[in-house]
């Protein structure tokens, strides 16, 4: 990594924190916000216009962030923006960072990004509440605990008629 001063350009190593000639703090290199800019050009060079019209309809979604975001992807390659947003019902703090993700796009570019997603394979990462992880609920771990207690005891029971 290599800084540089703001005001004279002048590159330094990256243990110094001031510029040795005109005593400005240092700043990065801009590598970081060149690629960030290049990329958002990128972006928006991708989208055609004709896929970009309309409400925001809902076309697929992911299991997590980064399966939307290959799904975005496969959109975007093929000129069709889409918004990310975070699946309904499962706005709860345990699923804000790995929760199920919606894929919207415009009206207009709905029946391309369908069209696309089922040749991929991809409209198949639907989600349904039952396939969440869990340990079960608390009633049927309550049902367990009482079964095993009740099978110990005729066990116990059982042992004692043998040994009498
Ligand atoms: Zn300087």
């Amino acid at each position: 990594m290599t800084l540089v001063c703001p005001r004279c350009s002048r590159s330094h190593e990256a243990d110094e924190r001031f510029c040795r000639e005109c005593g400005m703090p240092l700043v990065r290199e801009g590598a970081r916000e060149v690629e960030a800019e290049s990329a958002a050009h990128e972006t928006a060079r991708k989208i055609r216009p004709q896929f970009a019209r309309g409400e925001l309809v809902r076309v697929a979604g992911g299991r997590n962030q980064s399966e939307a975001e290959l799904v975005q992807g496969i959109l975007l390659n093929d000129g069709i923006p889409s918004v990310l947003r975070r699946t309904r019902g499962f706005d709860v703090p345990d699923f804000l960072a790995a929760g199920p993700r919606d894929v919207l796009v415009p009206e207009s570019g709905y029946e391309e990004a369908a069209r696309l997603l089922s040749e991929a394979d991809l409209l198949t990462v639907e989600q349904s509440p039952n396939g969440l992880p869990g340990i079960g609920s608390p009633g049927r771990l309550a049902l367990g605990v009482v079964l095993a207690f009740v099978l110990g005891g005729a066990l116990v029971w059982v042992l004692y008629q043998l040994a009498s």
